[in-house]
């Protein structure tokens, strides 16, 4: 449906597999004086700080974390480098470097895997993030992308999952269920698609919501915003895969429990609209929706009066002793016990 206007097709066989690594990455710029040497020996070399690192690694594959009949390539390099540094973001370190693997089959063209590069280095720009080496290679069906991020924070600035502390609060960044609404809009012109081709999807209301499936963006504004206002979370993830899961998370390796509340949940309007249209309920996609890589977090209760009121921070419960478990209190002033994922299992409860 959203389909490749460029007709130009040139085998990746014409250029080989050295040919193909300098075509793609010669326009990439070094950010970080800790990059030593990116790209074009047989390892990278970066400067050891004084800082800790942090890595993080991802692996996405056609057919099982993405669809190209929706997913335009440009999209995928860049929400496959956001991924990433979502994960460096909520260890509250700075991310400095990527590598970026690629297996494609004989399907794709030289053209193809140039927007997808495109996508990944517009996201090293806007982030500031040097691409410092990977590997191309053949694959027998489809696409497989696997990125790995390179970060680095003072030992004292990283923040874990296990710091939450009874009466802490609990806060997220942004808004949530967005990119999981996105993808049903996306779904069910892909249905419309394929049974009427000449169709060409309206998707003017869904504007936000899609952009939130096919281009997020990783929070890298909220370590720096902590910073700025003097707020050190004594637990941090990021929601990649619904809020629900990662409060278990939070809460497991914490070995606290949580009280969240409905009302509080951060939704914009189009998520609202959207539940309606599709019968849903927004609490539950808030919940179980997945992929906004917003930053979820726990501060001490001292620390309120810095985050009350900014416009980026929700708070949206708070941190309780581990005994009394994980409970969403609903409108109706009802506690319902939180299940780690799924719309289903949460939907037996009703
Ligand atoms: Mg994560």
């Amino acid at each position: 449906m959203l389909e490749d206007k460029n007709q130009e097709r040139t085998s990746l066989a014409e250029l080989g597999e050295f040919g193909l690594i300098n075509h793609l990455t010669k326009h990439f710029k070094i950010h970080h004086s800790s990059t030593v040497k990116g790209i074009g020996d047989d390892c990278a070399v970066l400067k050891n700080t004084e800082e800790e690192i942090v890595v993080t690694t991802d692996l996405l594959i056609e057919g099982v974390h993405f669809d190209l009949s929706y997913m335009p390539l440009k999209h995928l390099g860049y929400k496959a480098v956001m991924v990433n540094l979502s994960d460096v973001y909520a260890m509250n370190a700075e991310a400095q470097q990527i590598t970026v693997s690629i297996a494609v089959s004989n399907r794709f063209p030289l053209e193809a895997i140039e927007e997808l590069y495109a996508g990944i280095q517009l996201a090293c720009n806007t982030y500031k993030i040097d691409l410092i080496g990977g590997d191309t290679t053949s694959s027998t069906k489809g696409m497989l992308l696997s990125v790995t991020a390179i970060g680095s924070a003072k030992k004292e600035d990283i923040v874990y999952r296990n710091g939450a502390k009874p009466t802490d609060l609990i806060v997220v960044s942004g808004d949530l269920g967005g990119a999981y609404l996105g993808l049903q809009v996306l779904e069910r012109e892909k249905q419309v698609f394929n049974v009427n081709p000449q169709n060409q999807p309206d998707l003017d209301a869904y504007t936000y919501i899609i952009e939130r499936q096919l281009k997020p963006e990783a929070r890298k504004d909220i370590p720096a915003l902590l910073k700025e206002l003097g707020v050190k979370p004594t637990s941090m993830i990021d929601i990649s895969d619904g809020l629900s899961s990662e409060l278990f998370h939070i809460c497991t390796q914490s070995k606290v429990g949580c009280k969240v509340y409905e009302e509080k949940f951060p939704l914009d309007p189009q998520v609202i609209s959207t539940c309606e249209e599709f019968n849903l309920d927004s609490t539950m996609v808030a919940l179980s929706g997945g992929e906004d890589y917003e930053l979820l977090f726990t501060v001490s209760i001292n620390d309120f009066d810095k985050i009350k009121g900014n416009p980026n921070l929700t708070v949206i419960g708070h941190v309780t002793e581990e005994a009394a478990g994980l409970h969403l209190v609903t409108r109706a002033n009802q506690e319902l016990e939180l299940k780690a994922q799924g719309w289903n299992s949460f939907s037996d409860q009703e």
